[in-house]
This record gives structure tokens, C-alpha cells and sequence, in this order.
């Protein structure tokens, strides 16, 4: 996911990226990474910002399905000559490079967005403490369906409370 320096101007040009999750060795992303950055330069620093894309896979913490999930983040990084930066959003340029690669903090910037409790959907059942079984597939047992309706308002807040 690179930019030649020599197309980057001091007016503000749009630039698409994009890179196979496999290429910027990132397992969770079988498909496409997409960058959309708008990049432009100020004296001696480039100035770089917008959104980056991807479907990752995680399995469900829960049921322990795999489920695709999209994450978008927003970028905002300046790349300079400067190595000695304190900030994080900083891509650091030798003298004799001829372009930006942004892989590296592309890479940083998707697994830092990856969600900390992975969930296939919010209201995701899990698996069934005795039997294992997937209760987001698997019917309920056979005692539930028949319970009192009175204890129905306390699955709803249950479901709605995600247990
Ligand atoms: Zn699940």
C-alpha cells in the first residue's frame, strides 16, 4: 500500500489503496484491505487521512462460529524525515525513498479496531452448558418451550441484556 512522493503536491489529491489481508500478513482478512486516503504535503511532512476497510473473520466468543464482521477506521498520519517523532500517527520517510509505504501502519490501525469482545450477532445464545450445543442453531430444550408464560418477560430482559 504505497504512494510515490512524486505525485503528492501541496493541493490536497485522493488516493485508493488497496492490499490482500495475505500480503500485509493479517490471517483474520482472506479479502481486500481498502484505503481511501487524502494526502497532501506541507514543507518537508505529508500529511495523510481518511478511512481504511476490510472484512475480517473471528470466531464468535460465544457459540464459536465463524462470522465476518467489517471494520472501517478512520486514519489520520503524517510521514516525515524526522525520526525522532513521539506520536504513534507517524510514518517515518528515509532521505532516498521514492514512496510512502503505509502497509505497516495500515496493518497496526486494523488490528488495534478489532472489536475486544467478538460476537457473530448481539443477541448471539452461545452454547449450551450440558450438551454443547450451538443454541443459536439447536432448539430450545424441550422444557423451555413449554415455560410459563409468566417467566417471559425475564427472557426478553435476559435477551435484551445479551446473556
Ligand atoms: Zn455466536
Amino acid at each position: 500500500m504505497k504512494v510515490l512522493i512524486s505525485h503528492i503536491t501541496m493541493k490536497k489529491k485522493m488516493f485508493s489503496l488497496t492490499a490482500k489481508g495475505a500480503a500485509l500478513d493479517i490471517p483474520e482478512i482472506d479479502g481486500e484491505i481498502s484505503a481511501i486516503l487524502e494526502i497532501y504535503k506541507m514543507g518537508e511532512k505529508y500529511y495523510a487521512s481518511g478511512t481504511v476497510t476490510a472484512n475480517a473473520r473471528f470466531q464468535c466468543d460465544l457459540c464459536l462460529d465463524e462470522f465476518t464482521q467489517e471494520i472501517s477506521e478512520p486514519i489520520a498520519v503524517y510521514i516525515s524525515y524526522d525520526s525522532d517523532e513521539s506520536t504513534d500517527d507517524f510514518i517515518p520517510l528515509a532521505h532516498n525513498d521514492v514512496e510512502i509505504d503505509f502497509s505497516a501502519y495500515i496493518r497496526e490501525t486494523l488490528l488495534l479496531a478489532y472489536p475486544y469482545t467478538k460476537k457473530c450477532r448481539s443477541d448471539c445464545k452461545g452454547l449450551d452448558a450440558i450438551t454443547g450445543l450451538n443454541l443459536n442453531r439447536a432448539s430450545a430444550p424441550a422444557k423451555e418451550e413449554r415455560a410459563d408464560p409468566r417467566w417471559e418477560k425475564l427472557k426478553l430482559i435476559r435477551s435484551q441484556i445479551n446473556l
